[in-house]
């Protein structure tokens, strides 16, 4: 078992494996040339030495992230790989969805659990605006694709003002529509992000739902970020719930129990925290006993609290990006 040293039980690993993207979301990688590549991602099989390491270790739940994960052709071998390895392990996958269609019965044959799919608007010129890329109609198909395939579904959308945000109520309504999950995630500020952007607060969000719904605070998600609430008056077990990720107001650190694997092969055990350590090397070499002593430090060095207040100085702002990490 991975236990840090503020007693919080590690089990859940981001993994993500690419820094690469077919979108330039305005939050997160907008000034990336189009043309750029990731010549640093390590070959997935090397990784999965690794993951397999983790896992006897004691991580219970993995999240295959990015860049956009499915821009890795050998992604599904890759999930494949540690479904054989461990089916107890929860496998999620974060993605834009703009290959997903293509990849869904592959992800879903690999062992999949779930899907998590960045959905800012509903509207064509909206996602065009957002992400520099006329993708929405893909998206959507991707989305029917994995629906019809029975993969569970959760949406995330980053609530911006002025560019999305009278799209809140329409966002949770096609959830609820589609039984999809739905998280309002606020916009996180970091130095790669438009400088012009402005997210909502956890409160603006609500407000907007409030405009239509009543809603019901029903408890914190267990081991995630997310305040849940229910549309109506929460003792109804069918109401539907949403989630909101509130950075600016949570203190999720107390409960982390997780830590990120970066696709060169860095271990950062807090997304707001420049504390790192590099296993590049051992997890190229498959040196297991390097890479036992390397997880070990990653998770004894794992910092109490994030340094999110620090990162609010516009001066300090973080300086990881959202793709890098896998967000
Ligand atoms: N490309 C995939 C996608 O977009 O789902 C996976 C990687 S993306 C970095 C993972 C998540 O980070 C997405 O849900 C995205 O909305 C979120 N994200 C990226 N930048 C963010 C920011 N500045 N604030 C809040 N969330 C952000
Ligand atoms: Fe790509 Fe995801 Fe970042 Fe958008 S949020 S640019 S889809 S990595």
């Amino acid at each position: 078992m991975l236990i840090d040293s503020f007693q919080r039980t590690i089990d859940y690993m981001r993994v993500s494996v690419t820094k690469q993207c077919n979108f330039r979301c305005q939050y997160c990688m907008p000034d990336t040339p189009d043309d750029f590549i990731d010549k640093t991602a390590l070959p997935l099989p090397k990784m999965l030495t690794f993951i397999k390491l983790a896992i006897d270790n004691g991580i219970k739940k993995i999240r295959i992230t990015g860049g956009e994960p499915l821009l890795r052709t050998d992604l599904c071998e890759f999930i494949g790989g540690i479904y054989a390895y461990a089916p107890h392990i929860e496998l999620t996958l974060t993605t834009n969805a703009f290959l997903l269609e293509k990849y869904a019965q592959g992800l879903k044959d690999a062992g999949v659990n779930r899907i998590n799919i960045s959905l800012d608007s509903l509207k064509s010129e909206r996602i065009k605006h957002i992400s520099k890329r006329d993708a929405l109609p893909q998206i959507l198909r991707g989305i029917h694709k994995a629906n019809e395939l029975k993969l569970g579904i959760k949406l995330n959308m980053v609530p911006l003002k002025s560019v999305n945000e009278d799209e809140i109520v329409d966002m949770l309504e096609f959830a609820k529509t589609h039984h999809f999950g739905v998280r309002f995630i606020e916009f996180m500020e970091n130095i790669h992000a438009k400088d012009t952007l402005k997210g909502l607060r956890a409160n603006e969000i609500l407000a907007h739902i409030n405009t239509k719904y009543t809603t019901t605070l029903l408890k914190k998600e267990c081991f995630g970020p997310a305040k849940l609430y229910t549309i109506g008056n929460g003792s109804n077990d069918k109401a539907f719930a949403f989630g909101i990720i509130s950075p600016h107001e949570d203190d999720f650190c107390q409960s982390c129990n997780r830590i990120r694997l970066t696709s060169d092969g860095v271990i950062c055990p807090c997304l707001y925290y420049q504390e790192s350590v590099n296993l590049r090397e051992a997890i190229l070499q498959e040196d297991t006993k390097a890479l036992q002593s390397l997880l070990e430090k990653a998770i004894k060095n794992k910092p109490e609290k994030n340094q999110w207040e620090q990162n609010m100085n516009p001066s300090l702002l973080s300086t990881r990006a959202f793709y890098y990490t896998g967000g």
